[in-house]
Parts: structure tokens; sequence; C-alpha cells
């Protein structure tokens, strides 16, 4: 068992035969972190200094790739403390030690478990500590805190791993140093991924404290503030299990990472219910994608001179084994959300191909252009150009009979990125269209930044504006303008009224989508309707490229 003395700078005074043959490089002098774990900062969440009794500590170390137990000593008779003991020995799992059940540890276990990331207790040692913390008060003073940040695997994605370890470390320094300013009144505990939990008085003014905290860290990396920490917060009462209180905060965190703002939530008992409603849904999704029950809708694009249509949108049903038909309202946030979209959308986007060649088979019908949407999911999970090349190949679709739809928020997300995927969908003949546009902030601004080929406009845009009319009136007129100087088409979208085409077309807007044509409809309805010529105008909408003086980046 290798054992060895250090000071308080973590210099080694000392270290034995064992150490030697265990580390051939270890020299006196040297600082142990850098010998014995071949990092440049002391091991985080070294205990070494914090302990005045025999106790250990689990740890990964680097240099002999597995975990160490390490206990330390402060050595009596060194002057304040200024020297410790150090032993190391191999961690050896016990089945007993696995036992998921905290509250059967006596408060004299000797083993601490660490996260070498963060500095902060693993779940076991942070369950023991905890439940001794709170059986010294009353229960009811006490809340179980969980903390999740909002889309952290798109931070990695975005950042890059490096940049999510060090955010995850810094917030582990920050707990940390929050666990210590309440001197015995808080614990902290880290279950990997980004999953902290605190155990803390229920007080609002420190949990916002640590909310505001937590979103300063992240600032440095992401000014837009799209990973905000998700804060789920469950109210001590008699409970279950310790585990049951973390999963209540937790519950609560997921409810929270649905809001747009404050994002600090109490758990209710009603959310043990939805979670029942959101497993049962998501097993009849996985069971409806496996047995094709979604189908395509088409809703027609339309000339807002002449009414003929001039391409579609695909749009998915859920068609249920008893014929119901499910608006996407109640599936999608969920695919969203677990990533079952990208299933979906390249099932619909595969659907929509297979109609195209069945169109182009049958010959009473004029081909159309139609648009699929793409979701953020999609971009990560994904190489969409080449899924896209890989689709018209395989059914002989020429790209421009495609076109894709990426709603504005997702440009605003990750620009650089979605501009790569744009380029390349573009140069491979494929239409782009910027869809919702106008219903983020940085719309105007952001045109400059990026090429597509058509902008649609939300005609809900105009009554978000709300008794404001002019203004959204005279927002949608410079939109109009904008997209012309720029010669990207624009078509409007939601059009349900006359008076909104009048509108639309004095603007100078000549192409529209809504229920004052069609609604959209099942793929036979929509065959039957394009076999007849006079309802189809094969000239499309014309799009940026094939706009005659088109100059690229205008
Ligand atoms: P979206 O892409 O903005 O699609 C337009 C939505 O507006 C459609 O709703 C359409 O039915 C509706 N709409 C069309 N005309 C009018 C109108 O005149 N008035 C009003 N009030 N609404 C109109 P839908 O089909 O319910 O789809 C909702 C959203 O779900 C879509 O919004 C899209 O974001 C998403 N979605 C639908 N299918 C798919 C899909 O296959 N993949 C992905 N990723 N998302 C999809
Ligand atoms: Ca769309
Ligand atoms: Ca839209």
């Amino acid at each position: 068992m290798p054992s060895y003395i250090i000071d308080r700078d973590y210099r080694l005074l000392y270290f034995d035969p064992v150490t030697k043959l265990r580390f051939p490089k270890v020299t006196a002098g040297e600082v142990c972190y850098r010998v014995f774990n071949k990092t440049e900062n002391p091991c985080r969440g070294c205990r070494c200094f914090q302990y005045d009794s025999e106790k250990k500590t689990r740890y990964y170390n680097r240099n002999v790739e597995r975990e160490v137990l390490t206990s330390f000593t402060p050595l009596s008779g060194a002057k304040e403390n200024e020297a410790w003991l150090v032993t190391l020995e191999e961690y050896v799992p016990d089945t007993d030690m696995e036992d998921e059940n905290p509250e059967a540890f006596s408060d004299s276990e000797s083993v601490d478990e660490v996260d070498l990331l963060t500095g902060l207790y693993r779940y076991r040692t942070f369950a023991r500590r905890a439940i001794s913390m709170l059986r010294k008060n009353p229960l009811d003073q006490w809340a179980m805190m969980a903390v999740d940040i909002r889309h952290f695997k798109l931070f990695n994605l975005q950042f890059g791993d490096d940049a999510g370890d060090q955010i995850l470390s810094q917030i582990g320094t920050y707990l940390n140093s929050i666990q210590q300013q309440k001197n015995g009144n808080c614990e902290v505990g880290y279950w990997g991924e980004d999953d902290f939990y605190l155990v803390l008085p229920d007080d609002d003014g420190l949990i916002r404290q640590i909310e505001t905290g937590i979103i300063r860290l992240i600032e440095k990396y992401d000014r837009q503030n799209s990973f905000p920490p998700c804060i789920g917060v469950y109210h001590l009462t008699e409970h279950a299990s310790f585990r049951s209180l973390c999963d209540r905060a937790q519950l609560a965190a997921s409810a929270a990472k649905q809001r747009v703002r404050d994002r600090i939530v109490y758990f209710e008992e009603s959310m043990i219910k939805d979670l029942e409603h959101r497993h049962e849904l998501g097993n009849a999704i996985r069971k409806g994608l496996k047995n094709r029950e979604f189908v395509v809708f088409m809703q027609p694009k339309c000339n807002l001179n002449t009414g003929k249509i001039v391409g579609m949108e695909a749009l998915a049903r859920w068609k249920k084994v008893d014929g119901a038909i499910v608006p996407p309202g109640d599936f999608i946030p969920y695919m969203e959300e677990t990533g079952l979209i990208t299933d979906l959308d390249v099932y619909m986007w595969e659907e929509v191909c297979r109609e195209l060649r069945s169109v182009m088979d049958d010959e009473k019908e004029m081909l159309l252009p139609v648009s699929v949407n793409v979701s953020i999911a999609d971009v990560y999970a994904l190489d969409v150009p080449e899924v896209f090349r890989t689709l018209a190949e395989r059914y002989g679709v020429p790209p421009k009979y495609l076109e894709v739809e990426i709603t504005e928020s997702i440009y605003a997300r990750d620009t650089e990125r979605i501009n790569d995927m744009v380029h390349q969908l573009r140069k491979d003949g494929v239409t782009v269209l910027m869809d919702d546009f106008g219903s983020g902030y940085s719309s105007l601004n952001m045109l400059k930044d990026i090429s597509v080929d058509i902008l649609k406009i939300d005609m809900n845009f105009l009554a978000m504006n709300g008794e404001n009319e002019h203004r959204g009136i005279d927002i949608l007129r410079s939109v109009i303008q904008l997209a012309d100087k720029m010669q990207i088409a624009v078509i409007a979208e939601g059009v349900e009224t006359r008076e909104q085409i009048e509108l639309l077309r004095k603007m100078g807007c000549v192409y529209g989508q809504g229920y004052y044509y069609y609604r959209p409809m099942p793929m036979r309805e929509l065959r039957k309707l394009i076999a007849q010529k006079e309802n189809i105008d094969i000239c499309g909408i014309p799009n940026r490229k094939n706009h005659i003086g088109w100059r690229e980046g205008i």
C-alpha cells in the first residue's frame, strides 16, 4: 500500500519504498497530484485538508487507471496540521457497497465517493451525508433541489466536450462554495451528466441565488441563455426513500425545462400523473412508428393572384388504429424532446419521395415541389444533405422538387452549422425555406447572415402584435421589401381571409398557404386535386437560384 507525506502545498516530504516501486518517477519536493494523478492541478475535491480524522475518499486515478481509496491522516506533532500522511489503496467494489439503499448506511461509514470532474459527492455519499444532516432538524425546513441544464447535450455539440467538462467543473466549484458558506446546512451531490442535487434550507432567496450563479457561469459561453439551469424543488415531507425525494425534485426540474421563463418549479403531485401519461404516449408513439401509423398530409401553397397551386407542404398526422387522426401538436413536442422526431422526419421525407415517384409514374398528374420540415434534432443527429441525396437517388426524384423548411429559431441557435448545411443542400439542388420567419426577435438582422431561397412569414405574426396591428403591418411590409431587395421569394402562411390576401398583394407578396385556400389533406385527395391541370401552376415559386440577376450574398 503506497504511503507518502505531503505538506499544505501538496509537496511530497516523504514517500515509502512501495510508492517508489509503483511510481518510479516520484521525487521529493514534487507535488503529489502531478506524480500520482498526472494532472496539473490538485485533484478536484481533494479532501486532504478538510478532515481531522482518518477518512477514505474514492477517486479514479489516471496514473494506475483504476479507482483507488485514498485516506488522509494529519500527523500529530506536526505544527498546525502542516503535514498529512496519505495512503493509497486499490478500490475493490464489494457487493454490499453497491446497495442502493443509503439509509442503511451508518454515519461511521468511512468511504467518501467524490466525482473528480466536479469535486462533488456521488450519490451514495451525498445521500448518507444528507440523511445525517436531515436528522438534526425538523424535516419541513428543508428542500431537495435538482439542477438540470437545458439542452446540455447540445451545449457539448456546440462548444465541444472540453467546454462541457469545464462548465460542469465550474458549477461543481460554485456549488461546493455554497455548501461551505452554509456551514453544515447544505449538502451537494452530482450524479453524472448535468444532474446536480442539493439538500438545503427551503429558502426562495437561496434557491434564486444559486440559479443566478449558474446562469453567470454559462453566460461566459453562451450569451443568449439557450442553456439555462432548470431547477426542480421538493419541499421535504415524510417520504418513502431518499431516492424518491430526488426523483420528485427531478420531476419538477423536467417541468421547468418546458418553461420559457421562470425555470424554478416546485414539485406537485400531478407531475407523477403527467409522467405516467408521457410514458404511455412514448410507448404508443414508438409502436405507431413501427406500425407505420404516421401519414403524410399535404397542404397546397398558392399563387395569391391566380389561386393556383404552386407547391405543397408535407405535414405529419398520426392515424391511430381506430381511425382517429391526431394533430402534430399532440406528438411533435414529445418527439422533439426525446429525439424521436428524427425517426419521424426521415420517415416523412422518404414517404414524400415515394409519393413524388408515384406522381411521376402516373402521367395524369403534374409534378410540383413538396416541402418537408426539418427539426433541430435532425441537424445534430444526421447528415441532412446526405439523407436527401440518398433519398432523391433511391426514388429517382430530381432534387428541385424537394424543399426543406427550417424554422427561424434553429438558425439563431447555431448559425454556422446551419449555414453549412443550407449551403450543401442548395448546392445539391434542394430549395431551402426559412419557416416561421418573424416569430423570433432577431429576424431582420439575421437575413444578412444566411442564405435561403424562400422566406415563410406566418400571418399569426400580425395577430401577435395585437392592438398594435399597424406596427405589425409596417414590419411585414419592410420584411417583404427587404426580401425583395435580396431577391428572396416570400410566402405567407396561415392565410385565412380575403382581406389578408389583398393586403399581402398590395405589399408585393405573391404566394400564400392557408385555410382560405386549402386545409392540409390526405394524399389521395391532393392527388385528385392536382390531376386537374387548371388547378396548378407548374412555374412554382421562383427562388433566388433561378431568379434573373440573382447574385450570391446580396
Ligand atoms: P408549421 O411547419 O409552421 O406548419 C404550418 C402549420 O400551420 C400546420 O399545422 C398547418 O396545418 C397550419 N396552418 C396552415 N394554414 C393555416 C391557417 O390558415 N390558419 C391556421 N391557424 N393554421 C394554419 P400542423 O399541421 O398542425 O403542424 C403544426 C406544426 O407541427 C408545424 O408547423 C411543424 O412545426 C410541425 N410539424 C408538422 N409535421 C411535421 C413533421 O413531419 N416534422 C416536423 N419536424 N415537424 C412537423
Ligand atoms: Ca413548416
Ligand atoms: Ca410555419
